[in-house]
């Protein structure tokens, strides 16, 4: 109120010092009176209306200040270890956070386990189950189900949380809060919307040309366990980033994935990525794992960034950038350890290939 006051009064006596005082002075004081009114009322309104939306969001959307209370509206078992679980609001959510965050964003939310009192970070997918045929779906462009999250989970035998979810049933809550942004890709602000329509139908159409604006940004992943999840989320989310993912995946056996499995296939078939798989149930010898995978890994392309996409001129896969995301083990290997909150050095077989801390990224 006192900045207003000063602006106006600063605003008038600034007129009448110039001889701009074009009203007699009883005049002028009425013009200053309705005009301190109205912009005061505007902005109580405005105020008013803020506040207003903001607490009514406030309590019930997720956020990272308070916990929200979550539902399992599904609960799908994979194996023993491996499930799908579906938390659905008790109150709608009004924020599309798939729209909010967009394909750049590499996102979690954290899971209370509240006799422990601990939380752990889970990666959301835009997926839904179908209660009438069992299946996951994918979230149309603008949907948002109220705020819905898909995850696929693994438990430990020693771990505390995901054991907990595990352990818990449909209808009972769990608390949620977020988002937790883990890392932000470079955004084209005029860059064309990408299409996922080919992952709604059952049946495959013709594959077409990809077009861009610029040059696609294409990754190399090497993801490990549940580690595939921030791959699916950037594939899946609502005009899919622009590029094609060079996916490293190791697991155990490539049906852990339950549900999941015939999407990357399909995202395979429509080259939104290239599959590397490494099955230690097919192939146990890790040293073998682990020479063909730096046989299949490319070396850093530099990134051509704004220069105008004409036609697609080559059948490769040019990664600009590396990301690794799995088990302390696993990022040794491929990338040398992490030293949280720091990256830790680069090697293992991404600086056999001459990647370096410019290109390449640890997620934790
Ligand atoms: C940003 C982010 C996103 C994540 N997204 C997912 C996700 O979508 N789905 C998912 O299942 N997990 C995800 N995780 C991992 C998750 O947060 C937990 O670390 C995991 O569920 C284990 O927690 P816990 O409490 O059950 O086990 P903890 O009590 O933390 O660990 C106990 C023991 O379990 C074993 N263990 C734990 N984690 C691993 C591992 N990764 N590999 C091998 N052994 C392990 C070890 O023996 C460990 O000593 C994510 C982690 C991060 C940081």
């Amino acid at each position: 109120m006192y900045l207003l006051r000063h602006a106006l009064n600063r605003r008038f006596s600034s007129l009448r010092s110039t001889g701009h005082n074009i009203r007699p002075k009883n005049c002028h004081r009425r013009f200053k009176f309705a005009a301190f009114s109205a912009i005061s009322g505007s902005l109580g309104a405005l105020t008013y209306l803020l506040y207003n939306q903001y607490s009514s969001l406030g309590n019930n959307e997720l956020s990272q200040g308070h916990f929200t209370s979550y539902r399992i509206s599904n609960k799908h078992i994979i194996d023993e270890n491996h499930f799908l679980m579906e938390l659905t609001p008790l109150i709608d959510q009004k924020i599309n956070l798939w729209k909010l965050l967009g394909s750049e964003k590499m996102w979690s939310v954290q899971v209370k386990q509240p006799q422990i009192m601990v939380v752990r970070n889970y990666t959301p997918l835009p997926l839904i189950f179908n209660k009438a045929t069992g299946a996951i779906e994918l979230l149309k462009d603008g949907q948002f189900a109220g705020g819905k999250l898909l995850f696929y989970l693994k438990s430990y035998e020693h771990g505390e949380v995901a054991r907990w979810l595990q352990q818990m049933q449909e209808n009972e809550i769990v608390e949620l809060r977020g988002p937790y942004i883990e890392y932000e890709l470079p955004k084209l602000e005029r860059e064309s919307k990408r299409s996922r329509d080919f992952l709604l139908t059952a049946i495959d159409e013709e594959i077409q040309e990809e077009k861009y604006k610029f040059q696609p940004f294409d990754i190399a992943m090497y993801t490990a366990g549940t580690g595939i999840v921030t791959a699916l989320q950037l594939m899946l989310t609502e005009s899919p980033f622009r590029g094609t993912i060079d996916l490293f995946h190791s697991c155990k056996d490539f049906t852990e994935l339950g549900p999941l499995m015939p999407l990357i296939l399909k995202l395979e078939r429509y080259k939104r990525l290239r599959l590397h798989l490494f099955e230690s149930s097919h192939e146990p010898s890790r040293e073998l794992r682990l020479t063909r995978m730096l046989k299949e890994t490319s070396t850093p392309f530099p990134y051509q960034g704004s220069v105008v996409f004409r036609e697609m001129t080559y059948n490769n896969v040019r990664p600009v950038l590396a990301l690794v995301c799995g088990p302390d083990s696993f990022i040794s290997s491929i990338a040398s350890p992490k030293l949280s909150p720091y990256q830790g050095p680069v090697g293992g077989i991404l600086e056999k290939k001459g990647w370096t801390s410019d290109n390449l990224f640890k997620l934790s």
